[in-house]
């Protein structure tokens, strides 16, 4: 996989390199973040980061990917690495049925069965791009930026080492508690919660 196009990109963060790799669903590029320092001969900091418009976008406070990217944001500009953005709104179903199971998240589904009632999978999320996007880029040993272990199993048949997992711990609000005790008690992430005991 070659990339479309690099660029700088200046932000509130810091600078970074963006790269826009080939486009995976409605023509929406898959993009890279990285600083200068990246040394692809040591073990390398990566976010794979899953688009969420409401999240990352509005700062919706029902999930906690807006906070998840900010966070990997700071880290990569203080430690170096690489923020992948994967343009799988929903977990991978989309914006507008990601609005349909919030509607029945509203009626007392949580976000899994939610999902499953729409006729989706918990998950659709896809990381195989992620993976040739680092491959593209010469990096074969990661330390992962996830609570998630569903994208460490990702690499589990590649030539991409995960030598780290990194936790994000984003502290809970109420607005997204719910959606945070599902993710941890009934999708496996790896969630300490500690503001809630
Ligand atoms: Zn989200």
């Amino acid at each position: 996989m070659n990339p479309l196009i690099e660029s700088t990109l200046p932000t509130k963060y810091g600078t970074f390199q963006v790269i826009a790799y080939k486009y995976q669903v409605d023509d929406l590029p898959n993009l890279v973040l990285h600083t200068d320092r990246l040394d692809v001969s040591k073990p390398v900091y990566v976010r794979i980061h899953s688009e969420c418009m409401t999240g990352d976008v509005f700062g919706s406070s029902k999930c906690d990917c807006g906070e998840q990217l900010d966070y990997s944001m700071k880290w990569v500009q203080q430690h170096g690495g690489v923020i992948i953005y994967l343009r799988q709104e929903g977990r991978g179903i989309g914006l507008i049925n990601k609005l349909k199971a919030y509607n029945l998240q509203n009626e007392g589904f949580d976000t899994k069965d939610a999902n499953l009632e729409l006729g989706f999978h918990e998950d659709s999320r896809e990381y195989t791009p992620a993976v040739e996007i680092l491959e593209d880029m010469g990096i074969n040993r990661i330390r992962l930026l996830t609570n998630n272990p569903e994208k460490i199993s990702a690499f589990a048949d590649t030539d991409i080492e995960v030598v780290e997992r990194v936790s994000i711990e984003i502290a809970p609000q109420s607005d997204n508690l719910g959606y945070l005790l599902t993710k941890k008690q009934r999708m496996g992430h790896l969630l300490n919660l500690k503001a809630i005991g």
